[in-house]
């Protein structure tokens, strides 16, 4: 089993690394066994995780249920279209700024060295949200990719979404979406202040969808999909004891 920690740092930005590696520590050291033991029997599948088979199992949810986005857009005070359409035009803009402060010194560390060094974590956080932004993004053929690269990484020791021709998401989870080494970070920010202002900027407008001081989209995500009975570990507004509690605390007249 692997060891649960709570994603209360969620509320720092400072902290976002905190998010990426600790729950599934130790987790893609038994990958690598399973893909030892693959075969034994003369078949390709690989034995999983639990790390895997939650990422799965919330994968195939979310495509069964994909017509759930329709129907939910009718929460009382709630424009669940607008809100995704919204959270798109904010990932555009990260991507934006990525592009511009930072791919020449990633591509110049990591890339180009295939060392792919924000992808060779443990194991990612990604939250219902993600899989169901990424799955109303995607084609099948692409989903399709996604459950293969779950069911079979392609590289031990790095994240399982990592494959030969990048990641396997379309639209990647917000953590890795807002991940910066610290070294990128002193290095861009330490020469540019406007640069710094920006992301400060980005990251409070990550709240807008993410942190639960008030209904956001995240939430709402994880609502529709609850009430039609799904369930899974990687809905985290509603499992992490630091975000529910958050959501009591807000004020009554939050819809919901
Ligand atoms: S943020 Fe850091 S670790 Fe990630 S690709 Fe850029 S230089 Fe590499
Ligand atoms: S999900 Fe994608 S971007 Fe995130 S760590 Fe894995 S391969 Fe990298």
């Amino acid at each position: 089993m692997y060891e649960a920690v709570s994603v209360d740092g969620f509320v720092k930005p400072r902290d976002r690394n905190f998010l990426v590696l600790t729950k599934y520590k130790g987790l893609f050291g038994n990958l690598s066994n399973a893909q030892e033991t693959a075969g034994k029997n003369g078949s390709n599948e690989r034995r999983m995780n639990m790390y895997q088979k939650e990422q799965l199992q919330a994968l195939e949810m979310v495509r069964q249920h994909m017509d759930l986005l329709e129907k939910g857009s009718g929460i009382s005070g709630f424009d669940l279209n607008a809100h995704i359409s919204d959270y798109l035009v904010f990932r555009q803009d990260v991507e934006d700024f990525f592009r511009k402060w930072f791919e020449q010194l990633c591509s110049e560390n990591c890339y180009s060295s295939r060392r792919s060094a924000c992808c060779s974590r443990d194991g990612i956080i990604a939250f219902w949200a993600d899989v169901v932004i990424n799955a109303r993004r995607s084609d099948s053929k692409e989903l399709d990719r996604l459950e293969k690269a779950i069911r079979n990484p392609e590289k031990a020791y790095k994240c399982i979404f990592l494959t030969e021709s990048g990641c396997a998401w379309r639209i990647k989870p917000i953590v890795c979406e807002m991940f910066l080494c610290s070294e990128a970070e002193q290095t861009v920010f330490g020469a540019h202040a406007d640069a710094r202002t920006t992301w400060r900027e980005l990251e409070e407008r990550k709240k807008r969808f993410t942190w639960p001081d008030q209904l956001v989209l995240f939430e709402v995500l994880e609502k529709i999909f609850m009430d039609a009975g799904c369930d899974s570990p990687l809905m985290y507004m509603h499992k992490s004891p630091g975000l529910l509690r958050l959501i009591r605390q807000r004020k009554p007249t939050s819809p919901l």
